[in-house]
This record gives C-alpha cells, sequence and structure tokens, in this order.
C-alpha cells in the first residue's frame, strides 16, 4: 500500500523509491475485513473497482454484526451508513430514543438500510443522488489479504518502483545523528537512502530492533494477545457482512470472501489455552477447514514515536489494535496519507516529524477508544475476561464520550481520526449504553407525529433493502471473477 501511494504521489524525478521483501519471511496475511476509506485509497490510486474485486477474490461489506457482545442471546449490526432522517433538524437516534423512553419497542437496526440490506443477503451500491433513499450509506470490502499485496505491488512497479526480493540483515546508523544510513541484504548488497519507510510487520525491524522507539503497551486495556486463524469452504448465502461473536475468552470473527470463508480466534492467553482457542475455532466453523489453524502473537498498542528519525513506521511495525472493527488497514492509509502531507526534506524538521506523530497518536487512540467501548460496555459476567474487561479502568477519553451518551444521547464529535456519529450510536445502543434523555428540541413534539416520522423511514428502508438484488447476484454480475 505504501510503496503504490507513493509511487503515486511523488515525482518519479524528485524520489527514486525501493521496496524489499522477503518472501521467505512472507506477510502476516490475515487483514481481510475493511472500513470504508479503503474505497477512497482505491480511488486515488486510480483502481478499477470490478477488476480489483475480481484479482482479490472480494466481496461487498456493509458493517460488522456483533452476537453476543453486551449480553449472551444479543445481537447488533454496526453499519456503514446513517440511520434514518432527521426531523426538524433534530438527529435521528434522539427521535427513536424518545419513542423508547416512551415505551416504543421498535429496534434502532429498523432504520438503517445496509442492516436491512445485510440481513437479507443482499446487495447494491449507495445511490449517487444526495436526496435518494438509498444514498445514506456506504461499505467496504472483504478480501484475500495475500493477494491484495500481489495486486498492490504490480501496481507500484509499473510505476518506477524498484522491487528487490531479499531478507534485510543488518541496518547502518550514522554517527552523527543516528539516521539510518543503509540496509544490507542477505545477498550483500547494500542500500542508502534518505528516508527508510519501516513496513517489517509485528518485527519493527528499523523502528525498534535499530532505532530502539519503544512501544505504548494497551494490553491493560485491550487484553486479547493472541489469535489463532483458519479458511474454510463457504456455506449458505453469502454474507455482505463481518462477523463478531463473542466467546469465553476473546471473539471470533468470520468473514465471507468469493471462493472461501475467513475465521480466526482473537484470544487473552490468559484467560484460554492456545489448544482449548484452536478447538473452540474448529468446533464453530460453517464449512469443511481448508487449512490447520494457524497462530499469531500481538502486543495490542503503538510505537511511541509512528516517525522517528528519518525512519516512518506503517502498519504492524507502527501499532496494532486487535481486529474487531478491521481498522488496521486503515490505519496504514492514515499513515500514508500523513505522511504524504507532511513529506519532509532533507532537513527533517523537528516540528513536522512532530505534527506527523500527534496526528498518528489521535488516530490510533480514537481507535483503541471504540474498540475498548465494546469489551467494557457489557453486561456479562459469565467468564473472567469478561468480568475483567466490564471492571477495568477505562481510558479518560472514553469514560468521557460514554457519560455524555449515557446522559444526553449525545455522540462526542471530532474531525480527526475514524469513526463517526452513526459508528458510535450503533455501539452504544448495541453494547445497551442507552441515552437517559432525548434533545430537548422534541420536548413539545407530539407522539405521534414522531411516530409517522419513524415509520415512514423504516417502511422506506425496508422497501430499498427488499428491492436490491442478493449480494451473490450483484457479485455475479459485476465482479465475474474467475474462481
Ligand atoms: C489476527 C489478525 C487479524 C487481522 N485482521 C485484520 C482485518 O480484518 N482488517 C484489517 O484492516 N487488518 C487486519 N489485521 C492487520 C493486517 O493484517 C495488517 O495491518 C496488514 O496485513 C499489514 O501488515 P504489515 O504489512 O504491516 O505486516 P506484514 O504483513 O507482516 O508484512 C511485513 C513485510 O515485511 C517483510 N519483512 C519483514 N522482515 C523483513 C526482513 N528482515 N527483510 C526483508 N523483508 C522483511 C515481510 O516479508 C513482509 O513483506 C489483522 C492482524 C492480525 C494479527
Amino acid at each position: 500500500m505504501t510503496a503504490a501511494s507513493l509511487s503515486r504521489f511523488l515525482r518519479p524525478d524528485q524520489c527514486a523509491i525501493r521496496l524489499v521483501e522477503s518472501q521467505e519471511i512472507g506477510i502476516v496475511g490475515v487483514g481481510e475485513a475493511t472500513v470504508p476509506h479503503i474505497r477512497f485509497f482505491n480511488q486515488t490510486l486510480g483502481l478499477d473497482e470490478a477488476d480489483f474485486m475480481r484479482k482479490t477474490h472480494a466481496t461487498f461489506k456493509l458493517g460488522i454484526e456483533f452476537v453476543d457482545w453486551a449480553r449472551l442471546g444479543d445481537s447488533y449490526i454496526h453499519p456503514f451508513g446513517e440511520y434514518g432522517r432527521e426531523f426538524r433538524g433534530v438527529k435521528f437516534h434522539h427521535c427513536w430514543n424518545r419513542l423508547r423512553l416512551a415505551g416504543d419497542p421498535q429496534p434502532l437496526d429498523d432504520y438503517s438500510l445496509p442492516i436491512l440490506a445485510a440481513k437479507r443477503a443482499r446487495f447494491a451500491p449507495p445511490s449517487m443522488d444526495p436526496g435518494s433513499p438509498v444514498a445514506a450509506f456506504g461499505y467496504a470490502f472483504q478480501f484475500d489479504a495475500t493477494l491484495f499485496a500481489p495486486y498492490l505491488r504490480a501496481y507500484a512497479e509499473k510505476r518506477g518502483v524498484r522491487r528487490t526480493e531479499g531478507r534485510v540483515v543488518d541496518v547502518a546508523l550514522r554517527g552523527t545523528d543516528g539516521f539510518i544510513e543503509s540496509l544490507t541484504l542477505a545477498s550483500g548488497e547494500k542500500i542508502e537512502g534518505d528516508l527508510f519507510i519501516d513496513c517489517s510487520g509485528f518485527f519493527g525491524l528499523l523502528t525498534e530492533k535499530s532505532l530502539h522507539t519503544g512501544y505504548e503497551d494497551w494490553t491493560h486495556w485491550l487484553p486479547c494477545d493472541r489469535a489463532v486463524a483458519v479458511p474454510c469452504e463457504s456455506f449458505g448465502p453469502l454474507l455482505p457482512y463481518t462477523r463478531a461473536t463473542a466467546r469465553t475468552a476473546g471473539w471470533q470473527w468470520r468473514i465471507p470472501l468469493q471462493h472461501r470463508t475467513g475465521n480466526g480466534y482473537v484470544y487473552s492467553s490468559k484467560f484460554v489455552s492456545d489448544d482449548e482457542a484452536a478447538a473452540t475455532l474448529m468446533k464453530n466453523l460453517d464449512g469443511k477447514a481448508l487449512a490447520e489453524p494457524r497462530l499469531l502473537r500481538f502486543v495490542t498498542g503503538r510505537r511511541k514515536k509512528t516517525w522517528n528519525r528519518n525512519c516512518v513506521a506503517v502498519g504492524l511495525a507502527g501499532g496494532f489494535v486487535e481486529p474487531l472493527e478491521s481498522t488496521s488497514i486503515y490505519l496504514i492509509q492514515a499513515a500514508i496519507t500523513h505522511l504524504i502531507e507532511l513529506f519532509p526534506d532533507r532537513n527533517y524538521d523537528a516540528l513536522n516529524i512532530d505534527e506527523y506523530n500527534r496526528v498518528m497518536d489521535v488516530e490510533f487512540e480514537r481507535v483503541r477508544d471504540f474498540i475498548v467501548l465494546h469489551y467494557h460496555a457489557t453486561e456479562r459476567d459469565d467468564t473472567p475476561l469478561w468480568n475483567y474487561v466490564r471492571t477495568m479502568p477505562i481510558p479518560d477519553s472514553l469514560a468521557y464520550k460514554m457519560e455524555l451518551f449515557r446522559e444526553r444521547g449525545v455522540v462526542v464529535n471530532y474531525k480527526l481520526g475514524l469513526f463517526y456519529e452513526p459508528s458510535w450510536v450503533a455501539v452504544y445502543v448495541g453494547q445497551r449504553v442507552l441515552p437517559k434523555r432525548f434533545d430537548p428540541l422534541l420536548d413539545d413534539t407530539p407522539l405521534d407525529e414522531l411516530r409517522r416520522h419513524v415509520g415512514g423511514v423504516s417502511a422506506a428502508a425496508l422497501a430499498a433493502a427488499e428491492s436490491m438484488p442478493t449480494h451473490a447476484e450483484f457479485i455475479a454480475g459485476y465482479v465475474r471473477a474467475v474462481r
């Protein structure tokens, strides 16, 4: 992603880009679900959507279903799109909340087109007409990460990136200031450079092994530190969403692709053994396993400085927040965007580096708070993991956000970072963090008038969802992937 983007945005007469990868080491290869921003990434590169989907066996994603999170038996979808329509300038979730407090039982999910479509395994892209009832949603993709990387490699090479297959065995630092001077490969080749982008995954080969940047560990807030992953055969209708099912010591993902389903159990090694986690995963697959389960270890957190001296750590080298909301690929995208915005000259202005680190810290922290919310806002007390997360102290920034929503139904507003109001509303309500009050502008509105408004919204959303083709039909027509 980084080489492809830089080759698109930097002029070849100003910058020569080298990419070093090692097939012997390989890639982590498990990032399969994304958030809608990936479409912007693809568009800025000028990728053809159908071609990209065909080459990576991608499916569409309208959101994530959370099963058993707040209570055993609960299920809700975090959709990529807004709920309902405002009523006289008042946000829809306040209208819904006013009726809920008056005793109306209709779930918030009924007012979201992407949720209604997802539940029916249907998909059609949003209308480009902002006034249309089928405009106010977005979508992302679920794809085979092991195919996306070579797809982008080919893109980058076409735009002049020189790729070298080889293992970095040594990193030389400049005596004067400790900046990285060159890399040495196992072949003996020495590669010099001005700016080094560490995309070496959990190794943190440059940023940590050479520059000793340091890591901020967030395991006390997000205790899952391992995952076991396995693909299985597809089963049943092709669903346009990811599912995250809470388990005894973590949660299990299910990501439907065109040719198979990706599965994994993300868990805390404090609360379950690796063997038990693998057995739980294998017992809960929809179809026949296509490989042996693969174990991955990680520490949730962030590099103390994602840009240190002349090294920018992108991807897992820069940090990792567990994949509950499919945010890592987004964070790669954010790192690249901010790097291009703040691209250095050879003077490496300290202020520029500080600004990059500030915005990346904000990006990581916003994702972190959102993920912690899913764990902490639970009523589950049936296993040690759920007892721990329910009662643990949480970041002050999240405590403030939760309190404001619980008291007033207000979502803290921000411009930088991932997840805006509809996402927070979805997860608050889904996790049973319900507002005590509603917008006072609704005080004098007769309930019948409000009921007519929300009734119209849900009927329109339902009709739109029912009119969509099935996800499988849409993909077959749009992508015609060669299996
Ligand atoms: C369990 C799990 C589930 C995930 N699910 C999702 C998800 O659903 N959605 C999402 O957005 N993200 C997800 N992620 C994160 C996602 O997998 C990564 O963000 C993404 O794959 C990018 O990884 P990376 O390129 O940083 O590291 P890697 O894939 O590990 O790539 C590292 C690269 O560095 C090279 N390298 C390393 N050392 C050397 C060396 N010495 N010499 C030469 N080359 C070297 C390797 O060959 C490789 O090419 C998940 C991660 C995990 C662990």
